[in-house]
């Protein structure tokens, strides 16, 4: 707590719960918990599913889309998708709409079989370094199989790359989470020298993979539009070039549930990767391949897509922060992210509030994700970082429902000085 007299944090106390009694009142009913996208984000692509229509169903190279075949998707979506992840179509494999269920593939068959350079992970000691706060279905999924969760602390440039750098000399750890851009849920941005060092690092495992799960690459709040790094020519610079699995998908670009899904890498996993997966399918759904590059065209036709998200978004985000910043701006109580990008805004707040903050809420009618989800294993041991996405509800609903956290946050924080 800032240095206050102690009559000013009573009247802020007494003026916190009248206003807490005040929204009690209300019966408000608001989510933030779901990093979804809106109906008016989907509605975005609402043209899309009118394609390709009306027998247009050949692909550039003749090829019938409604058949069977074409494992590693169609070269017009190589090179759409390639030029938009900043990776030849060659290295890129697209696949049906989930890249989580890609991941859960590469885990699985890392696990059964083992990846190029490296052998079956069955019976071994396995673990993943976890950039937190960092994605639930990540750890989740690695949870499912017994692989353990190890935290890594993030800075404003990524993971923390001394504390990578040492656990990675453990030969256990045979792959590391990485959302590099607009990172969930922090939204930061992994700086150049980060990228470098992850590339470039000494790992005692020889089949290390770093899990790049580029989800939010082009997903811009601002003007601003990085381009795409180059996670593989920098893992070949190093004389690592097997060391990256790439992921990412048209969740929030296209439809949630009716997008596609990569997987890009080196020549040898995308071999390896391939030949799991010819086993798996017989062919994806070109229909769907032919539909968005039929819809999206160019790199200049996602660019303009994402922008229109962005209109709808950044409101939202906006509001947000303006809820946060008029309530709890210069208390010292909390700090929080500006992103510009992604789908999410953290705050960090009072060591031990995390939960009660997340209960006042409740109270209000306003669900919010638990806390210690951006955790492993569920358990923030600061109890102090919550998740809040803003892109589901409405600006009317967001605005409200982070006057309403903002004032938790407040109210815990008064409570925790014992006020
Ligand atoms: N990866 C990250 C970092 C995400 O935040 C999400 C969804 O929120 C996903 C993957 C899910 O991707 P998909 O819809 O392609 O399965």
């Amino acid at each position: 707590m800032p240095a206050l007299s102690p009559e000013a944090l009573v009247a802020q106390a007494a003026e916190a719960r009248a206003t807490y009694a005040r929204l009690a009142a209300a019966g408000l009913k608001l989510d933030m918990t779901r990093g979804k996208p809106s109906p008016a984000q989907l509605d975005l692509a609402e043209g899309m599913l009118a394609l390709p229509g009306n027998r247009d169903v050949v692909t550039e190279t003749g090829e019938d889309a409604r058949n069977y075949g074409g494992l590693q998707g169609l070269p017009e979506a190589r090179r759409l998708f390639g030029a938009m992840l900043g990776v030849p179509p060659d290295l890129l494999v697209v696949n049906e709409n989930s890249s989580l269920a890609v991941m859960h593939d590469c885990i699985v068959w890392a696990l059964l079989k083992g990846v190029p350079g490296g052998s079956s992970w069955v019976g071994k000691d396995v673990a993943f370094l976890c950039p937190v706060p960092g994605y639930d279905r990540h750890f989740a999924l690695c949870e499912g199989f017994g692989i353990r969760l190890i935290p890594v602390a993030m800075d404003d440039e990524g993971p923390v790359m001394e504390e990578v750098e040492r656990l990675v000399a453990d030969p256990a750890v045979r792959g590391m989470w990485c959302v590099p851009t607009y990172s969930n849920p922090t939204g930061v941005t992994y700086s150049d020298a980060t990228m470098r060092r992850l590339a470039a690092m000494k790992t005692a495992a020889p089949d290390f993979r770093l899990f790049w799960d580029n989800a939010y690459g082009v997903h811009h709040l601002t003007e601003n539009r990085p381009a795409p790094h180059d996670i593989l020519g920098l893992t070949a610079e190093a004389g690592n070039p097997d060391r990256a699995f790439i992921f990412a998908s048209t969740s929030k670009i296209t439809l949630a549930g009716a997008g596609l899904a990569f997987f890009a890498g080196s020549k040898a996993n995308v071999a390896w990767y391939l030949e799991q997966a010819g086993r798996r399918t017989i062919g994806p759904d070109k229909l769907n391949q032919l539909r968005h590059t039929r819809f999206l065209r160019d790199l200049d036709g996602i660019h303009r897509h994402m922008a229109a998200h962005r209109r709808l978004l950044a409101p939202k985000f906006d509001a947000v922060l303006e809820a946060l910043d008029t309530r709890l701006g210069g208390l010292g109580l909390a700090r929080w992210t500006r992103p510009e990008g992604g789908y999410f805004i953290t705050v960090e707040m009072v060591q031990g509030s995390a939960k009660r903050v997340v209960e006042l809420a409740r109270g209000l009618g306003i669900a919010l994700t638990p806390a210690g989800a951006t955790s492993p294993y569920g358990k923030d041991p600061t109890d102090s970082v919550l998740r809040l996405a803003p892109t589901y509800p409405t600006v009317d609903e967001v605005r409200a429902a982070a006057e309403g956290i903002a004032l938790c946050i407040h109210l815990a924080a008064l409570e925790a000085a014992g006020v």
